[in-house]
């Protein structure tokens, strides 16, 4: 028996990849951590549930919830038309913009600059996506985590990185020689997803979404882990 099935509650699963901080990383008591565990711990509440999370490869998410393995996935993922085909995204509860790391002394000055530069991303991800049809496959190093990808710009095996801005602070926070150049690349929306075949916590997580979002619940998470 689980810890939850003998406290009488069913276990809420969710998949992530604890890579990306301030969404989710592991703290210094090495618990996974941050905004979306947060929100997903507060969804279980409303659920009666207790929150399982499990650390994955970020491009593995999305089949880990279509197939069943995990019941919700976040990850400060982004709304996109093709993961929508394969499960169902919540209302948008935080927003994000991919921006481009360099070194302090780059050529590199903004989305104009990157064509036939290396570009490293997180695979799968946004970043990604956008990079290989904006300035090509052959031009985009892919990483399993965002701190490798960022580990590849210091060493110089990429001029860049192009990720989400949040996480991209925080690396940049934690390695010398670094900055986020001022001009965005893309705005997006993040939202959590759920099975396409599984209705019924579908409708439940998302209204204990819109819930969370109206009593101000989300906006108090999102205020504690990101200073403006
Ligand atoms: N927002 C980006 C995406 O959805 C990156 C998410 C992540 O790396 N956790 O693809």
């Amino acid at each position: 028996k689980t810890s939850a099935e003998s406290e009488g509650k069913e276990t809420l699963t969710m998949a992530t990849n604890a890579t990306f901080p301030p969404y989710e990383y592991y703290d210094d008591d090495n618990n996974i951590a941050g905004i979306d565990v947060e929100i997903a711990n507060a969804i279980a509440e409303k659920l009666g549930m207790k929150l399982e999370i499990q650390d994955i490869d970020f491009d593995s998410i999305v089949t880990s919830v279509q197939s069943g393995k995990a019941d919700i996935g976040l990850a400060g993922m982004t709304v996109d038309p093709d993961r929508a085909k394969n499960v169902n995204f919540t209302d948008s509860y935080a927003t994000g913009v991919q921006v481009i790391i360099v070194k302090n002394d780059s050529d590199i000055t903004g989305p104009d600059s990157l064509e036939g530069k290396k570009i490293g991303v997180q695979q799968g991800t946004t970043g990604d996506i956008y990079c290989s049809d904006d300035y090509g496959d052959e031009n985009v190093v892919k990483y399993t985590s965002g701190p490798n990808a960022v580990e590849a710009l210091k060493t110089g095996k990429v001029d860049c990185v192009v990720i989400d801005n949040e996480p991209a602070k925080e690396y940049v926070k934690a390695n010398e020689g670094l900055k986020i150049l001022d001009t965005e690349y893309v705005q997006e929306e993040y939202a959590a997803i759920v099975a396409k075949d599984n209705d019924e916590l579908f409708e439940k997580v998302n209204t204990a979404i819109k819930e969370l979002k109206e009593d101000g619940t989300i906006q108090k998470i999102l205020d504690k882990y990101i200073k403006s």
